[in-house]
């Protein structure tokens, strides 16, 4: 009833001639599955060379973040939710961890960036997830629940269904340490009743480290609907297994 979904996250990496490899290698790989939605966030200034390169397939494109201001005007650097969409996007990754903590981004802009994807028919990937400091003092689920609350109060119930939450333990990405399946679902479960009635129909990701070698043991998991992919995504067949795995 979840459509899966695993999107690769490239962050700041690539280049023209490595993104057309990366990106026909995968195609020529995969064979697109009913029930799985396979996406591919770029670096926004490779936006529409991968629009480009994905448009005989059925992969989709994502961005890597969103501005907060709806209304086109004086925002030096920004990328509007309606630009994202009018080159091609789908959806858009909100609050990514590297987000809070190089960029200051807090709650409340999470949430308003989130809002922007909505007015504009773009579905936000919103992040959340806590440091090894706070899971170690056994904070994490009081942290996912504030950074989850500041969005939902934002949102209007009927505006769940067209979100993706990401659950993303800051001390496992990029660091090879995964959380294990226990662990994710346990948030994943978390995250699920706190959306409430809504809640049954929001696609939960998790992220951090997600490898070949332990995807299928996290989408094994009740809660875990996909999976934001960060260094394994940079890597055609290692996605490939990933999206297989789904
Ligand atoms: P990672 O990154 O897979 O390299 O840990 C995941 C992410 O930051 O989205």
């Amino acid at each position: 009833m979840r459509r899966q979904l695993v999107m690769g996250n490239w962050k700041m990496n690539g280049s023209r001639a490595a993104n057309e490899q990366l990106v026909s290698t995968f195609l020529s790989l995969w064979q697109s599955v009913e029930g799985l939605e396979v996406a591919f966030a770029p670096p926004a200034v490779y936006l529409p060379q991968v629009a480009a390169l994905l448009a005989s397939s059925k992969v989709v494109l994502a961005a890597q973040d969103v501005s907060a201001h709806v209304d086109a005007g004086a925002f030096t650097g920004e990328l509007s939710g309606a630009m994202l969409v009018d080159i091609g996007c789908q959806y858009a990754i909100v609050g990514h961890s590297e987000r809070r903590a190089y960029h200051g981004e807090s709650d409340q802009q999470v949430a308003a960036k989130a809002l922007a994807c909505l007015a504009i028919g773009l579905t936000p990937v919103i992040c959340v997830g806590e440091s090894l400091a706070q899971r170690e003092s056994d904070e994490t689920l009081a942290v996912i629940g504030s950074q989850l609350d500041a969005v939902l109060n934002v949102l209007e119930p009927a505006q769940l269904k067209n979100i993706v939450i990401a659950y993303e333990p800051v001390w496992a990405i990029g660091t090879g340490k995964t959380a294990s399946p226990e662990q994710a679902q346990a948030v994943h479960h978390f995250i699920r009743a706190r959306l409430g009635e809504q809640g049954a129909v929001v696609r939960l990701l998790y992220g951090g480290s997600v490898k070949a070698s332990n995807a299928e043991e996290l989408f094994a998991q009740a809660d875990i609907d996909g999976a934001l992919v960060g260094g394994a995504a940079l890597h055609a067949e290692e996605f490939f297994q990933i999206c297989q795995a789904a």
